[in-house]
């Protein structure tokens, strides 16, 4: 895509600090880390995808590969790792081409990824439990 930031990373239009590479995947530093630490990575296809919906199967599994790779890496150094994939305005998702965040965790970082639990109403668990199995099995459907 013409005006997307990853797909012109993807293609070398503008740089980035590339950690890997190959022929569908690369993984480079976010610009702007969540960490002062540094080390928040971002995996992506180099095909434009806007949400993991989208992506085949198999191209997912090689981002995923990718992933593991990095987050082992980043594992020699921090305490733990968050990845997270961002799908959507309201799930947080700024650039519109598929993107796995990889962040460096510590034991005294301050950065909260973290919710406020909430509890199901009596019967409404058993009710959500049927509308998401109904919604899969729709999903499950279609090739
Ligand atoms: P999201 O909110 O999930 O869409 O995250 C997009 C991420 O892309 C943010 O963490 C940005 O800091 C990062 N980002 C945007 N432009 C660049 C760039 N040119 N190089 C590296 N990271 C970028
Ligand atoms: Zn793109």
């Amino acid at each position: 895509m013409d005006d997307c930031v990853f797909c012109k990373i993807a293609s070398k239009q503008i740089p980035c600090f590339s950690l890997y590479e190959d022929d569908d995947v690369i993984a480079f530093l976010d610009i702007a880390p969540a960490t002062k630490k540094g080390g928040h990575t971002l995996v992506i296809p180099k095909k434009h995808y806007e949400s993991i919906t989208e992506v085949p199967d198999e191209l997912l599994a090689k981002i995923m590969a990718v992933v593991k790779k990095i987050t082992n890496a980043i594992l020699k150094d921090a305490d733990g790792v968050n990845v997270l994939q961002n799908n959507g305005k309201a799930a947080g998702q700024f650039v519109k081409h598929i993107h796995f965040h990889i962040v460096p965790r510590y034991n005294d970082d301050k950065i909260g990824i973290t919710w406020e639990c909430e509890k199901y109403d009596g019967g409404e668990i058993e009710k959500e439990h049927e509308k998401l199995k109904k919604l899969l099995e729709e999903c499950l459907l279609k090739p």
